[in-house]
């Protein structure tokens, strides 16, 4: 039996939670939080990040939940000093500088520290190096969406009038046919993606004021086809409460005198931290049986042999699922 436990109790907590119960290897030991315990209920007992330390030895894989801009940086590196740990890191510029980090407090500690899995960065990362390796020449095209994206959510909310906002990010099917086609095209931006938001204004504000403000956004909505939709609170709670997302990477290649090869990876996806989470759990059986055969260090997804993932021994995976 593999021993978890879960730093943080976020939406990706609580995910790991469920995903855990799914996978009969795996027991939890223990929620850790940086709230007051008595404050957060779970399926588990949960105690305050201060208690750690106790738990060392105890606990064989730690599942790190907490978010990439701020917890993660902080938390990963001192918490791979103690356990072997998993966690989703997914600041996509700053993940050599936190692998280094990590690696370092896990190499001199014996311990294993799976870092930036889940799907992107993860199971769309594997893919991406999978079809660039079997088709060095071609091009890569990563779509995302349908989905909540959280950082143009919170932006949206920060914009004076609105009460509740949300923002899809959705794929230009034009462009996604083109690259399906086998055309090659150079896409802009504004050709991949659309962003479509739902917006409750706040009592008096100026919706056509709202819109602009959103749509002329920098960095996050200037660069793209934006259409901002109000809507009431009842239609808000009822639609756009839950968190789905997903998305594509394709690669259109080229072979021999002139054979065009699309490889096509998606998913479709009702709730985004109970996937993610699916996928920590799957690579903390990993981390743990890594950790058994003293693999010690920082790794990513790249460094991690499928079959490790799997509860299945590999003589029944060579006859099942080759
Ligand atoms: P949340 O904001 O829900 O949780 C982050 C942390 O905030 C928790 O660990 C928790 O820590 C604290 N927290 C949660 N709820 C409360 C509350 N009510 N009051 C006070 N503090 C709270 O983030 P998510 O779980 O949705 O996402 C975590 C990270 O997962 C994201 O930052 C993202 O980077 C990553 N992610 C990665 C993906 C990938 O494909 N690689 C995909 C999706 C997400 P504590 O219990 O210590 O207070």
């Amino acid at each position: 039996m593999i021993r978890v436990g879960i730093v943080g109790l976020g939406n990706l907590g609580k995910g790991v939670e469920m995903s855990l119960k799914q996978n009969p290897d795996m027991e939890l030991v223990g929620v850790f939080t940086r709230r007051d315990p008595a404050g957060v209920t779970a399926g588990a007992p949960v105690y305050s990040i201060s208690q750690l330390n106790d738990f060392a030895g105890k606990i064989d894989v730690m599942i790190l939940c907490g978010g990439s801009a701020t917890d993660l940086p902080e938390q990963g590196p001192v918490l791979a000093k103690l356990f072997n740990t998993v966690d989703s890191f997914d600041t996509h510029a700053k993940i050599p500088e936190y692998y280094a980090a990590v690696d370092a407090a896990a190499a001199q500690s014996n311990h294993v520290s799976i870092i930036s899995t889940g799907w992107d960065p993860g199971l769309f990362s594997l893919n991406r190096l999978l079809a660039e390796a079997v088709l060095p020449e071609g091009n890569e095209y990563t779509f995302w969406g349908r989905g909540v994206s959280q950082g143009h959510s919170d932006a949206i909310r920060r914009v004076a009038g609105v009460k509740r906002g949300v923002q899809y990010t959705i794929p230009v099917e034009e462009a996604v046919n083109r690259v399906r086609g086998g055309e090659n095209p150079e896409l802009t931006t504004r050709q991949k993606h659309l962003r479509e938001c739902f917006v409750v204004l706040e009592d008096g504000a100026d919706a056509e004021l709202v819109a602009q403000t959103i749509q002329n956004m920098p960095n996050y909505f200037s660069d793209y086809d934006t259409t901002v939709n109000f809507i009431s609170e009842e239609e808000f709670t009822s639609t756009h409460t839950t968190m789905p997302h997903g998305g594509m990477v394709l690669r259109s290649g080229r072979t021999g005198e002139s054979s065009t090869q699309i490889i096509e990876f998606g998913l479709k996806l009702d709730s985004n931290p109970e996937f993610t989470a699916s996928v920590l759990v799957a690579y903390a059986r990993a981390a743990a049986r890594l950790a058994a055969k003293g693999d010690f260090g920082a790794k990513t997804v790249f460094d991690i042999p499928f079959g490790l993932l799997s509860p299945k021994a590999p003589d029944e995976l060579r006859k099942n699922l080759l």
